[in-house]
């Protein structure tokens, strides 16, 4: 080993799912929208020209914050965006985790949680989710250094209800509390209405689930207006212009139909209750999911072989290797055919 690398911050990175290059691949591994972007971001991107490119762009990532302080009823001072919601909240890791406590999430989570708090050197403790792959809010009242949890969680896709959310943050009101909504326009009630009630809540939502966005990588936190302002002290001493010219103009045509929206996440919703019961037939089992991927292990067959088979055939689903999870496959809901396509491939596999 070289003398200089003892100086070199070592992290084992975040894994992605994989973004397989062949084009006639169903794609069911990293919770993507089967549905393309509203015809609005379509038009919008007609209408952009190269001159928007020779500027920098706005440096508080307007339009695109007003019009989703808009769209929620919030002020814009109210509204962080970021390169993703990964971007965002390794922001928020970086600003409000420095008590030097342990921050918590829950053992089985976005694997990026823990990613982050090793990068940033943050102290942190995994709580367990029940044997349901519930999480359990008196897990989360020991003194800690700030909570962070998804929900829906990611990879189960079970809901924790707004009291119980509620009931998190209102035991943890001296540290900076994160729920990570990434999933939670596929039938969740998001925890926005407690940002007045509690100064110390932020909700981070992306475009790259339910507004079909994720190669644009816009995501956003809200919450009150002195936490925002401290997100952004962290952000313009890294880069002031983050948000590049494409993404606040197409962000902003996206936000602006909420028909669209609205119907594509409807759709979403009716294939993921329709994919249930054909999984369910086909003797997998799984919690409520109220995401766009179902948490998914089967009766008789190892997820892995399963996992593999799928691969083989050219349909993509997520697998990991780790505890506990091991015998499940986080199946993403796709447009109507493509989950044909998987139920009859696993009705001749598992027969
Ligand atoms: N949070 C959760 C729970 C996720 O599953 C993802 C998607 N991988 C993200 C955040 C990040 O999504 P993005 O950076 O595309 O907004």
């Amino acid at each position: 080993m070289k003398k200089w690398e003892n100086n070199v911050r070592r992290v084992t990175p975040y894994v992605p799912g994989e973004q397989p290059r062949q084009k006639d691949v169903i794609k069911l591994n990293t919770n993507e929208n089967p549905y393309p972007p509203s015809p609005m971001v379509a038009e919008a991107l007609k209408n952009m020209t190269t001159d928007t490119m020779r500027k920098y762009p706005s440096v508080d990532a307007q339009p695109l914050t007003d019009e989703i302080a808009g769209f929620y009823g919030l002020k814009p001072g109210q509204v962080f965006v970021g390169v993703g919601s990964d971007d965002v909240l390794a922001m928020c890791f970086l600003t409000f985790f420095n008590s030097g406590k342990p921050i918590l999430f829950p053992d089985i989570t976005y694997s990026f949680y823990d990613v982050w708090a090793e990068v940033f050197r943050i102290p942190y403790e995994c709580q367990k989710l029940d044997e349901n792959f519930e999480i359990c809010p008196e897990d989360y009242y020991q003194e800690n250094g700030g909570v962070i949890f998804p929900n829906p969680n990611a990879p189960t896709g079970t809901l924790l209800p707004l009291e119980a959310v509620e009931d998190i943050i209102a035991h943890n009101q001296d540290v900076v509390v994160i729920v990570d909504e990434a999933y939670i326009d596929f039938g969740g009630t998001t925890a926005l209405s407690l940002i007045e009630k509690y100064d110390n809540l932020l909700v981070v939502q992306t475009f790259s689930k339910s507004r079909s966005m994720a190669g644009m990588r816009i995501g956003y936190a809200m919450g009150n207006e002195t936490l925002i302002r401290y997100l952004n002290d962290v952000k313009y001493s890294f880069n002031s212009y983050t948000m590049n010219e494409a993404a606040l103009t197409l962000g902003t045509a996206a936000i602006r139909d909420r028909a669209y929206f609205e119907e594509t996440s409807a759709k979403i919703i009716a294939t993921r209750e329709r994919t249930k019961e054909e999984l369910r037939q086909l003797g997998f089992s799984f919690g409520d999911s109220k995401a766009n991927f179902l948490f998914a292990t089967h009766r008789t067959c190892p997820a892995k072989e399963i996992f593999e088979a799928l691969k083989q055939a050219g349909i993509y689903v997520r697998y990991w290797n780790k505890p506990r999870i091991s015998n499940y496959l986080r199946i993403t809901i796709g447009t109507d055919e493509e989950m044909d396509r998987l139920f009859a491939f696993l009705r001749e596999y598992l027969k």
